[in-house]
């Protein structure tokens, strides 16, 4: 399971125009002076990260990142326009490494830069200067220099971008719960996220999109049990990615709900799970949970009531979908958009506290 998300570009940026050789050509003046003017600045590439980008999918369809060339010199003293920046935009969260070719044919990488902060830029190749046209040549010696410069070459790198997608809402299941059924029919809702094409990097990631374009990423994380199962325990990229799930959603598919038959509870399967998350993932398994019981369009509407009504008695409300038929997934996205927003602020008043409280302290 790779929830790590990666492209190669190549960014160049743009060739200094020419500087111009030129001479004054005036009525009644036989022999004018040099005129010709620099050339412009190339572009600059710089890199921007931008929080309404979610993945590195563009970069994989575009490859090469060009910045205009500066314009050439002219006579009259008339300088070339310098080319306007390229500014490539690129999800928070992207680490960006330059890769070098050695001479040996092996390459090495270095980090440039972790875009972590929305609106963070950094010039990552810088425009080629232009050339300086003949006005600047003309010397005691040689009053009439015929030479202008050529503008400098822009630079070229190549690039590596990765970037660990970091997922807001953990999707908590045995297999065949329905994981997966949930992140396709909620991201569906949305046409235009259905296109992020997901599926081939990440199979189990959803994306939601409140009407303020705010992005709230939902994982599956079967990898969780089913590799644990198997004996290959939690990987640590694994767990750095779900650590940032502020709280999961747990399915329980209805096959798995008990008859509740001599006293029983029809929702152990909720607290089984939470026990083997607890085993492998004390930390996850802190985090809240929306509980859900999946695939109500198996249950007769008498089994559904029936359950309905001993769901009164669990110790944590739980609801009731049809992943696959859409059955309460509204109201189940409303809702994990309410712990979203309600974690989000607490998560600011807990900041302002911690910088008041900091504050106070300097004033000791
Ligand atoms: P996952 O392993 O938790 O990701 O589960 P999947 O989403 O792959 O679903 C497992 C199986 O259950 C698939 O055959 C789904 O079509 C089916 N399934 C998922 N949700 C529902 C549902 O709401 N109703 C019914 N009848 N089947 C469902
Ligand atoms: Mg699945």
């Amino acid at each position: 399971m790779r929830f790590v998300d990666e492209a190669k570009i190549t960014v160049i940026s743009g060739n200094g125009g020419h500087g111009c050789a030129s001479f004054r050509r005036e009525k009644y003046v036989p022999k004018g002076g040099p005129d010709g003017g620099d050339g412009g600045r190339g572009g600059d590439v710089l890199l921007r990260a931008n929080s309404k980008l979610l993945t590195l999918y563009d970069f994989r369809i575009k490859r090469r990142y060009t910045a205009k060339n500066g314009l050439p010199g002219m006579g009259k003293d008339r300088y070339g326009k310098a080319a306007d920046p390229l500014v490539i935009d690129l999800p928070v969260g992207t680490q960006v490494y330059e890769v070098h070719e050695e001479e040996n044919g092996e390459t090495s990488q270095r980090l440039l830069i972790d875009l972590t902060e929305d609106g963070k830029e950094i010039l990552v190749c810088e425009g080629g200067r232009g050339g300086r046209g003949n006005i600047h040549f003309k010397s005691s010696v040689n009053r009439a220099p015929r030479y202008a410069e050529d503008g400098k070459p822009g630079e070229e790198k190549n690039l590596r971008l990765e970037l660990k997608i970091l997922a807001d809402v953990g999707l908590l299941g045995l297999p065949n719960a329905g994981k997966s059924t949930l992140v396709s029919s909620v991201s569906a809702a949305k046409p235009k996220i259905a296109s992020y094409p997901f599926t081939t990097l990440v199979p189990n990631l959803g994306v939601l999109e409140d009407d303020f374009g705010v992005h709230l990423v939902m994982a599956d994380i079967p990898g969780l049990i089913e590799g644990a199962s198997e004996g290959q325990g939690l990987g640590h990229t694994f767990l750095r990615h779900v650590e940032r799930n502020r709280f999961l959603v747990h399915l329980l598919g209805a096959e798995e709900v008990g008859d509740g038959s001599e006293g029983t509870d029809p929702f152990a399967g909720f607290a089984l799970l939470d026990e083997e998350l607890r085993r492998y993932s004390p930390e996850l398994a802190e985090k809240d949970q929306i509980r859900v019981v999946n695939k109500i369009d198996l249950l007769s509407d008498d089994r559904l009531a029936e359950l309905r009504a001993a769901a009164e008695k669990a110790p944590w409300p739980v609801r009731f979908i049809s992943a696959m038929r859409g059955d309460g997934v509204d109201e189940l996205v409303d809702e994990i958009w309410e712990r979203y927003h309600a974690l989000e602020e607490a998560e600011k008043a807990a900041r302002a506290d911690d910088e008041a409280e900091s504050v106070a302290g300097q004033d000791e």
